[in-house]
């Protein structure tokens, strides 16, 4: 599945806020937002005023941007959002974060989504037992994630092991150091999974 290959801190530049897309680079102080918290190119520190629809198109893109999903998959996880039951903005929500990228840096193994992404596609992981190469696949309450015998020989496997002791995991995840392996317990809270942007307001934009 294809996804934005572009440099990411400009993203956060060009929507105005930390989206914390690098791990721990983030937190350092190259981040490149904390040095220049404007928007890219030569014109950018003037203030403008942006229409409603702007509005909305940011917390899009910032949603976008955020877990790095492409606007044709974005659209329909907002279609399928609709369809199902609830609050479609949290459904919105919780789809994004139910993804296999998401979750294998929600549990630790990755220090971003793009990080959990590129885990996926070198075959490190499995959903269930079974070897996962798709960053995008959606899971359920019950999956279980963990290493392909591959992956556990992997240099990278000893570091997050080590470093995995020192992370927290959110509540509605479970994961067994001893087995690296994590398991989805329950559907997240929302006010758990502390989105930088409003989902509401991008099922207002899709819904126009
Ligand atoms: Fe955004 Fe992280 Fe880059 Fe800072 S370092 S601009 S938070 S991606």
């Amino acid at each position: 599945m294809a996804h934005y290959t572009g440099p990411v801190c400009r993203l956060c530049r060009r929507l105005g806020d930390k989206l914390y897309l690098k791990g721990e680079k983030c937190f350092s102080p190259k981040c490149a937002f904390e040095r220049r918290p404007f928007a890219p190119g030569q014109r950018s520190m003037r203030r403008r005023k942006v229409s409603d629809r702007g509005l909305q198109l940011r917390e899009k893109q910032r949603g976008r941007a955020t877990y790095g999903v492409l606007e044709r998959q974005f659209r329909r996880y907002y279609a399928e959002a609709v369809r199902r039951q609830g609050v479609s903005g949290d459904n919105l929500l919780r789809i994004l974060e139910m993804r296999l990228d998401n979750l294998a840096y929600r549990l630790g193994f990755a220090d971003s989504r793009a990080q959990g992404r590129q885990v996926v596609l070198h075959g490190h992981i499995t959903v269930n037992g079974r070897k996962a190469s798709t960053p995008s696949h959606v899971l359920k309450v019950g999956d279980v994630i963990g290493w392909t015998s591959r992956g556990q020989r992997s240099q990278y496997f000893e570091i997050v092991k080590e470093q995995m002791a020192s992370k927290s995991v959110p509540s509605w995840l479970s994961v067994d150091l001893e087995n690296m392996m994590g398991r989805v317990m329950a559907l997240p809270e929302i006010e758990e999974i502390g989105a930088k942007f409003s989902p509401a307001t991008i099922v207002e934009y899709y819904s126009r």
